[in-house]
């Protein structure tokens, strides 16, 4: 048999690597925006067009490259900044792998410019697909630009593959933020297609993030600084009442990297604990300096995970200091600072008695026996008879017996009980009669189901309706946030809000859809831009549909919303003239049947 083992061309294992380097266009300004960081530059300009797809552009006033340097960083595993196996234990620069421009260069068309301050003239190289179309001495500024075009011009599959240009650019956006946040005294400057999005000049830590999230963000925060002999903490907490439905402003830097850490994120969550009602979340911008020999960054080059040696008493001490930063700016109600850390369970529900949750199990129950209980229930005769009686009313046995939905329409109701009364049980579902049994509605799941439905008649086909506002409303939004509502605008006024004024930093509505109630627009419009961020739509019409279901979600009657009849009815009736009533916009089903013979069996058995 002849050797078949090959050593790939290098082009071919850059474009592989690249894969692991360069995910979408955000990645690319990741990389370039730390190289110039790297190369101290002072001032650095981001250009994007297309959300990166056609352009990405990074100039600094960096050190720059001698020409062969510049030659040479297009290769895998040439990188300045670390000479051997123990610096990795001791980074202090952003880049240390040498692969970021080898895989950029693989897989699209690069520009670089690069003049070192002692040098007369500078260094042009243009590469495409990591083949060198020339290099020459061009007279240009001090430092380096380069510019990346065509990304994945190459790999037509990643570039189909590529997210529409809002969501790219919000990637893009984001992976700006970070790097500017963590590097307050930098100047940064974000083009995009000509548009200037952000001008930050070099400024202390507090005017970069009331710079990049807008001026009402000053009042908001809470100091935060402590200094221990294995951590020192800087950075701002947001008071308790800014706390969001969403997690958006959540950022920790380790020697001002960007990182991500649920652990963490507990930390300073659970310091907040009685501060915040269930399910806000605080802002916080902390920044977290650590000896670099104490944690492991060597993991992925897109991954924002890191590892730390002592987890644990990272833990405690973030905690006490942001219990205590609360304290003294009197926005936390008790101050136990003086309290051991060790004290401080880090998980404050470790402490709590759990409700294991019920399980009930039909021992006789035979899935084979025959086909009519395949197709049903799980109802727990015996167990329910061992029960005592009261139970039957006060437990919630009805609610865990499983059905599958049949596919049902109106049709489901026989005239007679078409009329028939409907009742309202644990405040969750509405039970009512039906030609083969008995149906059980989710009254939340149902009205998403409805809502669902209308919102979309109104989007596509109707007119919505409006109600008008006595006073305009002023919401203020981060300056990304407001990006993103004047790309949906038309479609909020196709359901009926209405805009007074769209500035940088706000808006002011003057009519809301009819069913919204004035208090729940903020949240409403949070949630809306949450899972519109989160969805990552493709098409327009994708993108309404987010926005049906997420208002949908919003505005739906809750779990535990007491309704009269009347509601009762309405909900039973809107929700069997959906064109699908049996799920709700998430999935769910929104209701179940139980045959009259499955209850007969259960009693005859
Ligand atoms: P790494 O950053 O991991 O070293 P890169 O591929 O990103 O790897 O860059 C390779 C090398 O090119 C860097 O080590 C640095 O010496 C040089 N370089 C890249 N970008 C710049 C820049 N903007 N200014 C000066 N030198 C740069
Ligand atoms: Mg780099």
């Amino acid at each position: 048999m002849p050797d078949i083992i090959q050593l790939l061309p290098d082009h071919v294992a850059n474009q592989i690597a690249a894969g692991e380097v360069v995910q979408r266009p955000a990645s690319v300004v990741k990389e370039l925006l730390e190289n110039a960081i790297d190369a101290e530059a002072t001032v650095i300009k981001l250009i994007v067009k297309e959300a990166g797809k056609t352009l990405i552009q990074v100039t600094d006033n960096g050190k720059g490259m001698s020409s062969t340097d510049a030659r040479l960083s297009f290769e895998r595993h040439a990188t300045s900044k670390i000479k051997k196996a123990d610096d990795l234990f001791n980074i202090h620069t952003k880049g240390f792998r040498g692969e970021a421009l080898a895989s950029i260069a693989a897989i699209a068309h690069v520009d670089l410019k690069s003049k070192q301050e002692n040098q007369e003239l500078g260094t042009y190289i243009k590469i495409e697909g990591s083949n060198i179309i020339f290099q020459e001495n061009i007279s240009t500024p001090k430092g380096t630009s380069i510019a990346v075009k065509h990304l994945f011009y190459n790999i037509p599959a990643r570039r189909n593959f590529l997210k529409s240009n809002t969501i790219e650019t919000r990637h893009i956006i984001n992976e700006f933020q970070r790097v500017a946040l963590a590097h307050p005294t930098i100047s940064f400057s974000l083009y995009h297609n000509k548009n200037e999005i952000y001008h930050l000049s070099s400024s202390n830590l507090r005017q970069r993030i009331v710079a990049v999230f807008g001026k009402k963000t000053n009042e908001k925060l809470v100091p935060i600084n402590e200094v221990t002999d294995i951590i020192e903490i800087n950075g701002f907490v947001a008071k308790p009442e800014f706390a969001k439905k969403k997690r958006g402003e959540q950022f920790f830097f380790v020697n001002n990297r960007f990182i991500k850490n649920t652990y963490l994120n507990h930390a300073v969550t659970s310091a907040f604990e009685s501060l915040l009602s269930s399910g806000y979340h605080p802002s916080y911008f902390l920044y977290l300096t650590v000896p670099p020999k104490s944690i492991d960054i060597n993991i992925h080059p897109t991954k924002t995970e890191i590892k730390f040696d002592d987890e644990k008493t990272l833990y405690a001490i973030l905690h006490s200091t942001i219990k205590h930063s609360l304290g003294q700016y009197n926005v936390g109600p008790v101050l136990d600072f003086e309290r051991s850390s060790s004290l401080d369970t880090p998980y404050s529900f470790k402490s709590k008695k759990s409700n294991s949750p019920k399980i009930t199990v039909n021992p006789d129950f035979n899935p084979f026996k025959n086909e009519e209980s395949t197709k049903s229930l799980h109802f727990h005769s015996k167990q329910t008879k061992n029960n005592q009686w009261e139970s039957l009313y006060t437990d919630t046995n009805i609610h865990n017996v499983e059905v599958e939905a049949e596919t049902v329409n109106a049709s489901l109701f026989s005239e007679e009980t078409k009329t028939n009364k409907t009742y309202q049980i644990h405040k969750k579902y509405i039970v009512s009669s039906i030609k083969s049994g008995i149906v059980y509605i989710n009254q939340n799941l149902a009205h998403q189901r409805i809502l669902y439905e209308e919102f979309l008649e109104n989007i596509t086909v109707k007119e919505a309706t409006t109600q008008q506002l006595l006073f305009p409303l002023e919401i203020s939004f981060i300056k990304n946030d407001i990006e993103l509502i004047k790309e949906i605008k038309e479609d909020l006024e196709n359901i009926g809000f209405k805009f007074d004024k769209i500035s940088e930093d706000s808006i002011i509505i003057n009519g809301i859809p009819t069913g919204i109630i004035e208090s729940q627009i903020t949240t409403i419009i949070e949630q809306l831009l949450e899972d519109i961020k989160n969805d990552i739509p493709n098409a327009s019409f994708s993108q309404l549909d987010i926005m049906a279901k997420s208002l949908a979600k919003s505005l739906a009657i809750k779990t535990g919303t007491v309704l009269n009849l009347k509601e009762q009815e309405e909900i039973v009736n809107k929700l069997f003239i959906c064109k699908q009533p049996d799920l709700s916009p998430f999935g769910k089903t929104t209701f179940i049947t139980i045959n009259i013979e499955e209850i007969d069996k259960i009693f005859n058995n």
